[in-house]
């Protein structure tokens, strides 16, 4: 049975994710921007809280740890490599590791850029993939600590999943995201059609996110860094696509 997915606004623009198994009642949370409403859709779900996914060590992806109900019982799970400015982990995991959450198995991927050692997690059967502040709906993280190298290397990653995936990402950021992204793709009718989605959905109170990795592919400048129109519109049609990423990251950084 699939495990069913809770998208849980927190803070001003977070989201943290419940995947609950309902044959078993058990459920992990993807990051912890703050307990409360977390703790809420626990109760309303009836589920049992067990894991806690971490995708990076920034504030508002672990603060609200220490606010989860029951959380002495709760087991950890985050990069080792990042271990030292995480939460206590339970559960170190690197790239190429699986794990088994909630019945159901996650591969790690290394996502750095954002930050170093931001992982993902890729629910192969469950086409979900948790990628906070990596690659988010139309957008990516701000390097805060990466090179533009490997950020591109981390979206080609993510990239490389099955096109039908889910992509679970950390912020409401998309309408800020839209206006930069027509910036570099005004002709792009796929975009167009995006835009007018996701005003819609946002006047009327509704989330974004998640988003298909289909979509993202067609829409979101970051993961198009290497087709042909988009580097023709910036006058780099024959340019390494790492570099082409970095000048869209740079645009975005002054938009
Ligand atoms: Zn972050
Ligand atoms: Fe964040």
């Amino acid at each position: 049975m699939p495990l069913i997915l809770t998208t849980v606004p927190c803070l001003e623009d977070n989201y943290a994710f419940i995947i609950a198994n309902p044959e078993t009642g058990e459920a992990a949370v993807v990051d912890v921007p703050e307990a409360a409403p977390i703790n809420a859709a626990i109760k309303a779900g009836g589920w049992r809280l067990t894991t806690v996914l971490l995708t990076h060590h920034h504030w508002d992806h672990v603060d609200g740890l220490n606010g989860l109900d029951n959380r002495s019982a709760l087991k950890i799970i985050g990069a080792k490599r990042d271990a030292r400015r995480l939460p206590a982990l339970d559960h170190a995991v690197s790239e190429g590791d699986t794990i088994t959450v909630c019945g159901h198995d996650a591969d790690i991927l290394d996502v750095s850029g954002h930050t170093i050692n931001h992982i993902a997690f890729h629910f192969a059967s469950e086409k979900l993939a948790f990628t906070a502040d990596s690659l988010m709906a139309l957008g990516c993280g701000r390097l805060s600590e990466g090179t533009h190298a490997q950020a591109w290397t981390s979206l080609k990653k993510i990239r490389a999943l099955p096109r039908d995936t889910l992509i679970c990402s950390g912020h409401e950021y998309t309408q800020a995201n839209a206006r930069f992204a027509q910036t570099l793709d005004p002709h792009n009718s796929e975009l167009i059609s995006r835009v007018q989605a996701v005003d819609a959905a946002r006047a009327a109170g509704q989330p974004t996110v998640p988003s298909t990795l289909d979509l993202e592919m067609r829409t979101n400048p970051f993961l198009r860094a290497d087709a042909p129109d988009l580097m023709a519109h910036l006058g780099m049609t024959d340019a390494d696509p790492a570099d082409v990423f970095a000048e869209i990251r740079t645009r975005k950084d002054r938009f």
